[in-house]
């Protein structure tokens, strides 16, 4: 790590990083542990034109099997912290159900909603419904530094988020009911997708009725028990997983007359 704070690793392959295991080499593989490393690696990689794309936990990004241009970034645990207090101070890089956990433990509810999500608290304020009410001011990358703002100029300007404030209400029994629950559906499996779905539609239903079981792709399958996933059992390729999810997509608008779109962050290759 250098005295700034970062870890930089050149020509790494991307598959180690993202849990579905695809993915090309990047240029440079880079983790900031310190903010001053962060607003570094931002700075001179603006100065040199040299592209950065920032993954989170990865569960929403898939990298494509070819080489990948510029700096893969990600933050690091040390900007994962969580401060308990009257307000909750987290870093962006903290796992969701690490602070969900954290917060049921001390009798804090609010995050019910997010009590599956496997991603990291940055990529989630980013992207996923339900965090509005609980924000009192995120801080983010902007200008070549880390500056306070709203959640909703950091997500339209599109910001590096480096911690958020959160207000969490006492978790009521009624909460602790929510959490059961959303852990619950979880059983046997995550509910998660790599489809976007018109409102009140199951994704899972849809696939179920609509798709063949077990479909495989060399590499990739979709799995019975999740048909919203797409799983590597092993030498799988973006490419695979992506000609899955299109012939998956094509059969429920064929078969259910559905619209599912794709929800993932395909990265880097070609
Ligand atoms: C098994 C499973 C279950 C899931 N369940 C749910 C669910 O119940 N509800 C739900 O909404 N989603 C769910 N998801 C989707 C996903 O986990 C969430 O959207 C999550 O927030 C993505 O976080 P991540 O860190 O993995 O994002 P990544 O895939 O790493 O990144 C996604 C995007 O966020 C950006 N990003 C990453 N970090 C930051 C940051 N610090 N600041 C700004 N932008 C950033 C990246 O640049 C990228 O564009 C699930 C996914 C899986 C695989």
């Amino acid at each position: 790590m250098s005295e700034d704070g970062l870890s930089v690793r050149l020509d790494e392959p991307l598959a180690a990083h993202l849990p579905l295991r695809t993915g090309g080499r990047c240029e440079a593989w880079v983790v900031a542990h310190t903010i001053e490393g962060l607003t570094r690696v931002v700075r001179e990689c603006r100065r040199a034109k040299w592209p950065v794309r920032l993954i989170g936990a990865g569960t929403r990004t898939v990298a494509r099997d070819g080489a990948h241009r510029g700096v893969v970034l990600r933050l690091g645990a040390a900007l994962g912290e969580i401060r308990p207090g009257e307000r909750w101070v987290v870093g962006a890089s903290c796992p969701v159900p690490a602070l969900v956990s954290a917060a049921e433990g001390e009798a804090r509810g609010g995050l019910e909603a997010h009590a599956v999500v496997p991603g990291s608290v940055g990529a989630s304020l980013r992207l996923d419904d339900g965090w509005d009410e609980l924000v009192e001011a995120v801080w983010a990358i902007s200008r070549d530094a880390e500056r306070e703002l709203t959640l909703e100029e950091a997500r339209r300007r599109k910001l590096i988020i480096t911690k958020v404030a959160l207000r969490l209400p006492l978790l009521d029994s009624a909460g602790r009911r929510r959490l059961a629950k959303a852990r619950a559906l979880q059983r046997p499996v995550p509910s998660a997708s790599v489809y976007a779905v018109p409102r009140k539609v199951s994704v899972r239903e849809v696939l179920r009725s609509s798709v063949l079981e077990r479909v495989r792709l060399r590499g990739i399958v979709i799995p019975a028990e999740a048909p919203e996933l797409l799983v590597n059992i092993g030498g799988g390729s973006a490419a695979d997983a992506r000609l899955l999810q299109r012939s998956a997509i094509d059969r429920a608008r064929r078969v259910r007359g559905i619209e599912l779109r794709d929800r993932v962050d395909w990265i880097g290759g070609r």
